[in-house]
């Protein structure tokens, strides 16, 4: 099998050595960052435009190409946490507030992670997504302490992960 040369630099990249796709190009490590950022439009236009599902397939297209998982997540640092708890009585009031906003920018932060990836692998979609949401707990790093007594550093967490795919229509 021929190996693949970076579009960039020529240097041979490896079966097991990451590589950027960017439209028709490939792109070693060490080059991908550089070109990344000559092409942020391209990309940015590319993520809009890339379809994400919690299903394996999606009505009306089919899978031209499976580009491996991918994974990501988001977090949330503890004081927009406390003011999270904050919020909860306003948000099971079913008032606006902070807590649904910013729970759903965290998860479409982690939307966007996860298109990232299959753009730059040549992909338009994510399939068979799931998400995970959790708290994380450290005794390093920036602590407060809880009502209950507890210092700690709480952040909450927010994955997910899917299969990169190229979709096309039917
Ligand atoms: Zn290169």
């Amino acid at each position: 099998m021929a190996a693949t040369h970076c579009s960039a630099c020529s240097k041979a990249i490896g079966f097991l050595a990451s590589s950027t796709t960017i439209g028709d190009r490939v792109y070693c490590g060490d080059c991908a960052a550089r070109v990344a950022a000559d092409n942020k439009a391209q990309i940015e236009q590319a993520i809009r435009s890339a379809l994400i599902s919690t299903t394996p397939h999606l009505e009306g297209y089919s899978i031209a190409a499976y580009l491996g998982t991918v994974a990501a997540f988001s977090v949330l640092k503890f004081d927009e946490v406390q003011d999270w708890f904050a919020d909860i009585g306003d948000w099971l009031g079913g008032k606006s507030s902070g807590y649904a906003r910013k729970f759903a920018d965290l998860h479409s932060d982690v939307e966007a992670k996860l298109k990232f990836q299959a753009v730059t692998r040549g992909g338009n979609a994510v399939v068979g997504v799931a998400f995970n949401v959790q708290f994380i707990e450290t005794n390093s790093g920036e602590k407060k302490t809880f009502s209950n007594g507890d210092v700690i550093n709480r952040k909450l967490l927010v994955s997910g992960a899917g299969t990169a795919v190229s979709l096309a229509p039917r």
